[in-house]
């Protein structure tokens, strides 16, 4: 992959551009605060000390080289490189400095026609890493100005800390982000590496290798999804053994049925002279291994159905009177296997469902309780509500289920019996639809051994209060 468009370049990228702004900020800001600190300092300084000299030459009434010379003895100032006094009209009449001496020139300088003006002008410019300083004042007797005081200041020494201090914030934020850069290069490998991990194993999963796992330690949020994606493996990987058993019991349980046909029909076709009576014993048998196919084909439809389909619009039903109906259905096979049915049912089932869906659920367990039942055995419905839950019993005194399988019958095609099964034409797919469709209703479902024999059938639904039935009347 193009390394510019991955991950670790864009934080890299992003964390340069956030160092790049911070250095540049870092070597500014401090630098331009304090050299505006200093010449506040040196400023305040400059003009204090001029306004000491004006208010101690304010005395004279006349501007004289010698008894200004003679005040500056006095006063000894040696913070001022220079201080220049001059008259009104900007001559200088007084020259600190020895070397070019300029006793008798003008100064014709911004800061003296300001002072003039009887304003203190201050200048001071940061050149050549020192501080090159100008302050000027007017110079008062009585109430009248007569001339002006100027002084001049080059101080290199503040210059050289200053120059210092940003040697040392240079050296310093080069440090910081060579160790920034390093950091920050060394969390986005491990982050990269982890994330190769991660598409390594998506495409593992992609390819059909679902056994698959991401070992990635740690609790942040490439941890997370590492987790995420080794539940989401597993869940697919036991869908997966699901499908592909469904896929070969389903196969198993259709080839059975259609081998039978074959050898009937085999049979028939390779008999001379079959007698008709034959004939129809073997047709018979092949009309009923069809129906059985026919079963099982409409059973793996209704699952299939009940796998992919949402509920459609869920009404309240009434399970009491759907048990009644049921019974009534099934009264014929319970005279063939010479069982008495019992309905005992409450007013108040009701349960947000749908009717089909419940009578195909409750059609289900007694048809059960009917066939793996004894001569002479008795299938018993009952139904009543407890803890906002509506609770529908099947019990039968058949020939029940041993405790290991009781939660094994609920899984596609499995039979306790297979013998059995067959002969009372089950499929091993009726608990699973009826396991499937109480859950779709929000409910769960169960087996229990009835002691001394027999089998006891659960299921439960969130039962709906009066008030809220009102609502669909
Ligand atoms: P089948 O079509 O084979 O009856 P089911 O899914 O309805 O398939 O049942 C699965 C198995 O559970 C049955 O083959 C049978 O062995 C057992 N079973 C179901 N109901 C009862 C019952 N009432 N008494 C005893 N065994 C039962």
């Amino acid at each position: 992959m193009d390394y510019t468009r991955t991950l670790s370049f864009k934080i890299v990228a992003i964390i340069c551009a956030v160092i790049f702004v911070a250095v540049i900020l870092i070597n500014t800001y401090p630098l331009f605060t304090t050299q505006e600190l200093i010449v506040d300092s040196i400023c305040g300084d400059m003009l204090q000390t001029a306004n000491i000299i004006a208010s101690s030459l304010s005395g004279l009434s006349t501007l004289e080289n010698e008894k200004i010379s003679a005040i500056m003895t006095i006063l000894d100032i040696q913070d001022s490189e220079r201080i220049i006094v001059t008259d009104l009209y900007g001559e200088i009449v007084y020259d600190s400095t020895s070397k070019a001496n300029r006793t008798g020139y003008y100064l014709l300088l911004p800061e003296l026609v300001c002072a003039l003006s009887g304003q203190d002008s201050f200048y001071c410019q940061y050149i050549r890493d020192a501080f090159e300083s100008r302050a000027c004042v007017p110079l008062y007797n009585t109430d009248s100005i007569i001339g002006a005081v100027y002084l001049y200041e080059y101080d290199a020494y503040q210059g050289s800390l200053l120059v210092s201090m940003q040697q040392n914030i240079r050296t310093m934020t080069l440090i910081l982000l060579f160790f920034t850069l390093l950091i920050t290069f060394f969390f986005t490998s491990v982050i990269r590496r982890r994330m190769k991990k991660l598409s390594a194993a998506i495409g593992e999963v992609r390819a059909g290798n679902y056994s698959h796992r991401i070992s990635i330690r740690g609790r942040d949020e490439v941890g997370e999804i590492a987790q995420e994606f080794n539940e989401l493996s597993g869940r697919l990987e036991r869908t997966e053994n699901l499908r592909r058993q469904f896929v070969s019991n389903a196969s198993h349980e259709l080839k059975t049925p259609l081998a039978s046909i074959k050898l009937l029909a085999d049979s028939i076709l390779q008999t001379h002279g079959m007698s008709m009576e034959d004939m129809r014993d073997f047709l018979g048998d092949i009309s009923e291994e069809i129906s059985r196919l026919t079963r099982i084909t409409d059973r793996l439809l209704t699952l299939t159905r009940l796998d992919v389909a949402q509920t459609s619009q869920l009404q309240p039903v009434n399970i009491g009177y759907v048990a009644t109906r049921a019974t009534r259905m099934l009264t014929p096979l319970a005279d063939h296997y010479r069982v008495t049915l019992h309905c005992e049912t409450a007013d108040n089932c009701i349960a947000m469902a749908e009717e089909d869906g419940i009578y195909q659920i409750i059609f289900n367990l007694m048809e059960n309780a009917i066939k793996y039942n004894h001569p002479e055995g008795y299938v018993r419905v009952i139904s009543y509500v407890r803890d906002q839950q509506v609770y529908c019993m099947v019990d039968d005194t058949g020939i029940g289920v041993p405790e290991s399988e009781l939660e094994r019958i609920f899984d596609r095609f499995y039979r306790v019996d297979k013998a059995r099964a067959r002969a009372t034409g089950g499929t091993g797919l009726g608990l699973s639809i009826v396991r499937t469709t109480v859950e779709q209703y929000g409910g769960r479902v169960w087996a229990q051994r009835r002691e001394p024999e027999g089998t006891r059938f659960i299921f439960t639904l969130p039962a709906m209060d009066k008030e809220q039935i009102h609502v669909f009347d």
